[in-house]
């Protein structure tokens, strides 16, 4: 049977999600007989232009990613968006918040006017986007099935319930008894409740459900005394309400 090509990309972010495959071990074993890894910066030197299958990391933030994620996405029969830096912006999203000019400053001094940026845009805000593993970094097993759904033509659908069913299924104690806040009950699942189970608090890596429970949220807030800023606060990091535009948008300001 003939293999697919599978390439991985990388835009703006810490390349940890890519990490986490290089990392897989026996969970890879799934697939490795259905997929040639034809590029893959991390783990290789070897680099085809042709491929089947792009695995895309990081998020949109300079002229140049535009350009580059746009000749990927010519020659990809398949695009799968990988890591929350490419599906909802992610980390670099907080950059968003601030005057681009300030932040070029900031970090290049000097130098700034040599560097070219954009707001921070997920990819598909640039190009069509035909399966999302989200997560900072992925959760590997969500990867596997995404993955096997791309091989075999099939849709995945990211759950849209929040991260609290699974960590009840799981049999956690909520965060909340202990007067700590957790971005769970706004966030979507698929991550099997990772970071509670293991002790800590879910930060909202996934990305928000489409419908949160504003009103259910506020009642956690009120019966654990807990007060709303601190919850605000926590969303900073993934979360925080964005002007994300598409595309368009951008190449009419710029
Ligand atoms: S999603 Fe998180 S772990 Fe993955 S590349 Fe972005 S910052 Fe790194
Ligand atoms: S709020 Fe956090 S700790 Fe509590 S059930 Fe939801 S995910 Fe678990
Ligand atoms: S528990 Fe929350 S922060 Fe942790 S991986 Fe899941 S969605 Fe991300």
């Amino acid at each position: 049977m003939k293999k697919v090509k599978v390439a991985f990309f990388d835009f703006t972010c810490c390349e940890g999600c890519q990490l986490q495959v290089a990392n897989m071990g026996e969970l890879l074993l799934d697939v490795l007989d259905k997929i040639d890894v034809v590029a893959f910066r991390e783990v290789m030197s070897e680099r085809s232009e042709d491929y089947d299958v792009a695995v895309v990391e990081g998020s949109i933030t300079t002229p140049h990613d535009v350009e580059r994620i746009r000749n990927i996405r010519a020659k990809a029969k398949v695009l799968i968006a990988y890591g929350s830096c490419a599906t909802i912006g992610g980390i670099n999203g907080m950059k968003n918040n601030f005057p681009l000019d300030d932040i070029r400053e900031y970090v290049y001094k000097d130098a700034a006017k040599y560097f070219e940026t954009i707001p921070t845009r997920p990819l598909h805000h640039v190009v069509k986007v035909d399966y999302s593993v989200n997560g900072c970094p992925v959760y590997l097993p969500e990867f596997v099935t995404v993955l096997k759904a791309a091989l075999s033509g099939i849709p995945y659908n990211v759950p849209d319930y929040s991260v609290c069913v699974e960590c009840k299924l799981n049999e956690n104690v909520c965060m909340y008894e202990r007067g700590i806040t957790c971005l769970g009950p706004i966030t979507r699942a698929g991550c099997n409740s990772w970071c509670v189970n293991n002790g800590n608090i879910c930060y909202g890596c996934r990305g928000m459900v489409s419908n949160p429970a504003e009103k259910g949220q506020k009642d956690v807030l009120e019966r654990y005394k807990i007060p709303l800023d601190w919850i605000e606060n926590k969303m900073n990091m993934y979360n925080k309400p964005r002007e994300l535009k598409e595309m368009d948008d951008i190449e009419q300001e710029r």
